[in-house]
């Protein structure tokens, strides 16, 4: 699903979070949000997601207005950094949940239930582990868990906000290694925040960098790695190696 973002403008108060913001994502594209802390990252991620609603411009999904559509209606799932799993669900629950909750007329049968579940937690590698509980988990596999329960739903876009951040970097690495691969192999649209140069020159078919609630800079990783625009961008980038 394509996401076409206009003339987007958020103002907390009198602070200018985000200013005329214009960006076309392409349908299966992983774009990477990067840009410092209080850059403006989350709040377009938000927006985008339906959790905010900007002062003005819109956001086309697929060439359709979006606003005032709820989340689920927009087909998205979400990936947040301390995006807390159900404390009293089991792994296999916590990843059934979204298909549950459905309106009885779309809710799949118990069978075909179960039968997702365990394909998306073969997908995440956590098949032995569907009985456990949270609390009995790693970080990185409750990450994993969080991204299959994001998943179940089949949205069209996925959005990630910090996903891997609070993860120690080899379970970090793995994880991008496969976001980047579910998007090499499904017709999936992700949009991730993060503040970390080195994981969106890593994973990204895309990088839009921002800077105090403006696009500074966008294009691939080597375009924007090769040939930093401004001296923001330069410093920024300067650090990855
Ligand atoms: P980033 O994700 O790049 O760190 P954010 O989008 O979270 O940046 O925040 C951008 C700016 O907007 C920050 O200065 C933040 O304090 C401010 N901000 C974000 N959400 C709110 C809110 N709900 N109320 C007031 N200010 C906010």
């Amino acid at each position: 699903m394509s996401i076409e973002i206009t003339s987007i403008s958020k103002t907390f108060e009198s602070f200018k979070a985000l200013s005329d913001i214009n960006l076309k994502i392409n349908t299966g594209e992983l774009v990477a949000l990067l840009g410092p802390s209080g850059s403006g990252k989350t709040t377009l991620l938000r927006i985008i997601a339906g959790l905010e609603t900007a002062d003005s411009g819109s956001i086309m999904f697929d060439g359709e207005d979006n606003t005032g559509k709820s989340t689920q209606d927009r087909k998205v799932g979400f990936v947040f950094q301390h995006y807390a799993l159900f404390k009293h669900m089991t792994v296999f629950e916590n990843i059934a949940f979204g298909l549950k909750v459905r309106p009885s007329k779309l809710r799949p049968s118990k069978e075909v239930i179960e039968k997702k579940v365990n394909e998306l937690l073969s997908l995440v590698k956590m098949e032995e582990l569907a009985k456990r509980y949270p609390s009995q988990l790693s970080g990185g596999q409750r990450q994993r868990i969080a991204l299959a329960r994001a998943l179940a739903v089949e949205p069209r876009v996925l959005l990630l906000d910090e996903p891997f951040g609070a993860l120690d970097a080899k379970v970090r690495k793995d994880l991008r290694r496969w976001l980047r691969k579910l998007h090499d192999e499904y017709p999936i649209t992700s949009v991730f925040v993060t503040h970390d140069q080195e994981e969106a020159l890593d994973v990204a078919d895309r990088i839009v960098i921002l800077n105090q609630g403006k696009i500074e800079q966008m294009g691939t990783p080597e375009e924007v790695y090769d040939n930093p625009t401004n001296p923001f961008v330069y410093n920024f980038l300067g650090n990855v190696n």
